[in-house]
């Protein structure tokens, strides 16, 4: 037997979540042609068909664009922390972190999490993401459709991936859903919500495999100093616009914003391939152009980050290429190694 839920169930859900003030995204829909997640003000907002997948990811919930660390005053040379979370709030299980519920996220997003988590666990427990990341629960929906850009059978996924999931939603096609829960957190969420049913839900086939990601790193490993980063990179901006939409890459700033600006101290996104991200206090920059800052992202996804933690950095989603201003991204760099 299976457990199923109407469209109109699971709506009902995430009202009573946001009801209860956690904090609910999903895709929906912000402009015309534009899907992303977001906070979800309403259930009607929550968008299911239509659409191959968002524009930005789901690491927004436990790893967001911005945020403060904490706040300071400096008096003399001693400096006093005033706000944010504090080191005994980091120590403190009572202080207040809110749960959110991240609905109908893609596999290849969800996926993503538990790579994000030995980046955020590896030489130093980072509290302010581990304690988002224990207060969010994530319901995947899986793939009806792939777009041009997915490739996530490259990758070592597929439309009905798990992987990072507290429960799965299978379209039945008559407007219900069956569910899956994988985690504690995904039945407690559903507990007495479903019904029981004979129905077996569907996803896609994914895409055809794209590439060989063995071939990426041979050539990575074996090609640091090659002309075909420079070709690769004629066109490339250096926009960010990449890395900001992917689910895995996870480099970020640490800035302080002085007395003007409330005396505080931010973690900020940041990119590789932006040109300040090596530049050095002498002015030396040792990723001086594009070609070298396009070598480390594939380089980092396909080899680097495969060495130390046995997986590839990438989760075939697409975002990079379907997001890039000039059509570069993992999928035309890999396809072009791989295929020549
Ligand atoms: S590869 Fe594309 S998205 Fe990435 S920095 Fe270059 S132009 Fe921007
Ligand atoms: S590298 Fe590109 S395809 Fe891979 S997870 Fe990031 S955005 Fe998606």
């Amino acid at each position: 037997m299976s457990e199923i839920i109407s469209q109109s169930g699971l709506r009902q859900l995430v009202a009573d979540r946001i009801a209860a003030g956690t904090i609910v995204s999903g895709p929906t829909q912000v402009k015309p042609k534009l899907v992303l997640y977001a906070v979800l003000g309403s259930p009607d907002d929550l968008l299911l068909e239509g659409f191959v997948r968002p524009d930005n990811s789901i690491k927004e919930c436990v790893f967001p664009k911005q945020e403060e660390l904490y706040g300071y005053r400096i008096q003399g040379n001693n400096i006093e922390l005033t706000d944010g979370l504090t080191n005994d709030d980091l120590t403190n299980d009572d202080a207040p972190v809110p749960k959110q519920l991240v609905v109908a996220a893609r596999p290849c997003d969800a996926a993503a999490l538990p790579i994000l988590d030995h980046i955020f666990n590896w030489d130093f427990k980072d509290e302010f993401y581990n304690r988002r990341r224990a207060a969010t629960t994530v319901v995947t929906l899986a793939c009806d459709s792939h777009g041009e850009n997915c490739f996530c059978t490259s990758v070592g996924l597929h439309p009905a991936a798990e992987r990072g999931s507290d429960a799965m939603l299978f379209e039945l096609g008559d407007g219900s859903y069956e569910v899956r829960c994988i985690t504690d957190k995904g039945r407690a969420l559903f507990d007495g919500k479903t019904e029981e049913s004979d129905k077996v839900g569907r996803a896609d086939a994914g895409p055809e495999k794209k590439f060989d990601p063995e071939t990426v790193r041979a050539f990575v490993d074996q090609h640091f100093e090659d002309p075909f980063w420079s070709q690769h990179a004629l066109t490339c901006v250096g926009c960010g616009v990449c890395a900001f939409t992917c689910p895995t890459c996870h480099c970020f700033d640490i800035v302080d914003a002085g007395p003007s600006a409330g005396n505080a101290r931010y973690r900020t996104w940041d990119s590789c391939q932006f040109p300040m991200f090596t530049a050095h206090a002498s002015g030396h920059n040792p990723r001086a152009g594009q070609p070298s800052r396009q070598r480390q992202r594939i380089l980092h996804k396909f080899s680097i980050y495969p060495n130390k933690f046995g997986e590839i950095l990438c989760t075939g989603c697409g975002n990079c290429t379907r997001n890039c201003p000039e059509g570069i991204g993992v999928l035309t760099v890999a396809t072009e190694i791989d295929h020549g």
